[in-house]
């Protein structure tokens, strides 16, 4: 097997959920986001996982990720949080795969393939766009698109939901905009209720708003970034304690590879394309291999990224390249060839960055790092 890898901790992952419960209100079920490959941390084995801990259903974002969890024997709940092309309406269907549905095209798209497989109570759950600006129906359109599909004939109302566009920020206008998000999706599930309809269950909020208002969290919550030891941007460690809502997390990932070669470099050698890093004095070079085939985009380098190596830091120096990246060591480094080198993960595992640091000094957030590890560095399941 390949040095470089992806330690997944799924013990961490069972402390993870196991603190987040502790902050859901009891009855809440909880849908957990295992959409992108969990994260970059593996579905199937993360959903297995989460499943054994109690989760209720399984969010996915694509019918083949869906699909992925069937094929595994996976028989929870599974819902669709983005929409299906019609050629995948009998897939979605047939693997019992939740969709969002809040248009009568599609609705009438859903129900055909229903009757064509024979079935006469697929569930879909009612998406409102109460400002998220994404999918989902006006709260005014509520009641009529509930009465297109209990006329459908072929589709059963399993839910209702809406998505918040500023919850992980803790600013006094986020606040007040995800309240009125909040009160424009409850006047939805009124106006599908005065149609003399079920609105099923009731769910809002992703991983922040489920930590910050839980007076939203309704019948189900659908945390993401929290399972995976990540909080949501604003809504960090030091905010919730200051809340009374303390919440200890542990990222689950680990990215690490070993030194593949040390190399001597005199003054004057420079590293990797471009010659953007040239030796101002002797020293030795370790060479990685990991690049941003793995997911260790090029981005990350020019802003500081170091590896941990035995408690150590060491910079990267140069361009990371698609396979393989630089570090310096300096002289008289204890580092050996095949040591391991960790590039991100938590401290109790030997990193001196996690994803959010690399997040923030990127300008990103610590989903995208972990969701672009790519396909060819194989996760290694641990406890
Ligand atoms: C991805 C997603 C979530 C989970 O979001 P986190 O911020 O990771 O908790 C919840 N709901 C919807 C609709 C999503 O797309």
């Amino acid at each position: 097997m390949r040095a470089t890898r992806a330690v997944i901790h799924l013990g961490n992952l069972t402390h993870n959920i196991n603190a987040i419960k502790k902050l859901i209100n009891p009855g809440v079920k909880i849908c957990a986001a295992v959409k992108a490959n969990s994260y970059g941390h593996g579905a199937v084995e993360c959903s297995r996982r989460l499943v054994a801990e109690g989760v209720d259903v399984l969010a996915v974002a694509t019918v083949s990720e869906g699909e992925e969890l069937r094929a595994a024997g996976i028989n929870c709940p599974i819902l669709l949080l983005s929409l299906c092309a019609p050629e995948e309406a009998e897939q979605a269907v047939a693997n019992d795969i939740t969709a969002l549905v809040f248009d009568e095209e599609y609705i009438d798209m859903l129900s055909k393939a229903a009757a064509k497989l024979g079935k006469t109570a697929y569930t879909v759950h009612i998406a409102i766009d109460s400002g998220m600006g994404r999918i989902g129906c006006l709260p005014e359109q509520a009641g009529k698109i509930a009465r297109a599909i209990k006329d459908s004939g072929n589709l059963s109302i399993g839910g209702t939901c809406t998505h918040f566009a500023m919850s992980d920020v803790v600013s006094q206008e986020a606040k007040e905009y995800t309240n009125l998000q909040y009160k424009r999706f409850l006047e939805a599930v009124d106006n599908i209720k005065k149609e003399g309809l079920n609105p099923g269950l009731r769910h809002c909020c992703a991983s922040a708003a489920s930590l910050v208002h839980p007076e939203m969290q309704l019948d189900m919550v659908r945390p993401g970034i929290i399972l995976y030891g990540y909080y949501a941007d604003d809504v960090d460690r030091d905010y919730l304690e200051k809340q009374g809502r303390a919440l200890d997390l542990k990222p689950v990932m680990t990215l690490e590879t070993e030194v593949s070669a040390i190399r001597h470099f005199s003054k004057g050698m420079s590293v990797s394309y471009g010659r953007t890093w040239i030796a101002s004095e002797n020293t030795d070079i370790a060479v990685l291999p990991i690049g941003y085939g793995d997911g260790l985009l090029r981005r990350w380098a020019s802003q500081g990224l170091e590896v941990s190596i035995g408690g150590k830091r060491y910079p990267v120096r140069g361009r990371v390249c698609m396979d393989q990246c630089m570090i310096e060591l300096g002289t008289n480094s204890p580092v050996r060839r095949w040591d391991r080198a960790v590039i991100f993960g938590s401290q109790e595992d030997g990193a001196c960055q996690d994803a959010d640091s690399i997040a923030r000094a990127t300008g990103t957030i610590s989903y995208e790092i972990t969701s672009c590890i790519t396909r060819r560095v194989p996760r290694i399941y641990v406890e």
